[in-house]
């Protein structure tokens, strides 16, 4: 027998299925051009006020281009440009750049952004605001910070919402931070709306389409498979959601940042992987990680049929080209 067909029967078959839609939203691509187009702009060094989108592979692609990545404005060297990250920053930053005469860019999703205006409109009607988000997620820090401080509570679980004792529950609104669980969210709406019949707030949630398709994507993949692989970082917020909705559709799933990351033991036993990526991971980490699969399985590849996404969001005014 020849070589190379005793090496191919030594591997064991993987059915692959790749999940569609995947990986880069357009908050991301946006974000990600407009840092390389500051620093055609302005030239190196640009800075970057935390990391663009949660990928430490963009973050470093982008280091390498000329970004220098911090996390507070007072590391930003008077004179040198800053960009704001995706996810959004408190109104106190802009701000104090502005004071500081720094040149900046706001990377700011623009579905963020249409969150920090909702928040204007809930509080400018006399209304306070209970925003479903993650403490400590540097979406929720800046939107928290669109306004003056009480004006808004954090609820982060049914428990939560449960034990609210608001000072007017007929003033409320509700508002949520784009990447969250969808399955999640819609609980503790629901015992908001229960609790509180008068509260104002989105139809369903602010949940972007990018972070719902890929949840749904994955919803549909799991009865196929006997386990999936999230490829995303673990600070990043969507990507963390989709190994939870693969676990709660009753599959086993992990997170994994690149091929590197592989834990083939977890893998023993597998016949039918799922694979996915996060809207912050670039599309080079899903197909390293389907060649280093190559190298252990007989690997059969077929993506899912997905609903296709248009999205594209609009550059910042000074990045257009001229
Ligand atoms: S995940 Fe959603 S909110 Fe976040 S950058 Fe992408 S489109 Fe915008």
């Amino acid at each position: 027998m020849a070589p190379a067909l005793l090496s191919s029967a030594a591997k064991p078959p993987l059915d692959l299925l790749i999940a569609a839609p995947r990986g880069f939203c357009a908050g991301v691509d946006r974000a990600i051009r407009i840092v390389e187009l500051s620093i055609e702009k302005y030239g190196a060094p640009v800075y970057v006020r935390h990391e663009i989108v949660h990928n430490k592979h963009v973050v470093d692609a982008l280091k390498a281009k000329g970004a220098v990545f911090v996390e507070e404005l007072d590391e930003v060297p008077d004179g040198l440009p800053v960009v704001f990250s995706a996810h959004g920053v408190p109104k106190s930053v802009p701000l104090e750049a502005s004071g500081r005469g720094l040149d900046y860019v706001d990377a700011t999703c623009p579905l963020v952004s249409k969150v920090h205006r909702q928040a204007e409109r809930l509080a400018a009607a006399g209304r306070h605001i209970l925003f479903i988000g993650h403490r400590g997620h540097p979406e929720v820090i800046g939107t928290l910070g669109q306004l003056p401080a009480g004006a808004m509570t954090l609820v982060e679980t049914v428990a939560d919402a449960e034990a609210l004792v608001p000072a007017e529950p007929a003033l409320l609104g509700f508002l949520t931070q784009t990447t969250l669980s969808v399955d999640d969210t819609a609980e503790i709406v629901a015992t908001l709306r229960r609790r509180f019949p008068a509260i104002q707030g989105p139809r369903g949630e602010d949940i972007c389409y990018a972070t719902s398709n890929r949840q749904a994507a994955v919803k549909e993949m799991a009865p196929l498979c006997d386990a999936i692989m999230v490829i995303g970082a673990a600070n990043s917020s969507n990507s963390v959601r989709l190994a939870e909705v693969a676990e709660r559709s009753g599959t086993r799933a992990c997170l994994i940042p690149c091929a590197e990351a592989l834990d083939w033991a977890w893998l023993g036993g597998v016949r039918t992987l799922g694979l996915t990526a996060g809207a912050s991971a670039p599309e080079a980490l899903v197909r390293g990680v389907v060649e280093a699969l190559r190298t252990r399985f007989e690997v059969t590849e077929r993506e899912m049929d997905g609903r296709p996404e248009v999205m594209t969001f609009k550059l910042p005014r000074a990045l257009e080209p001229a």
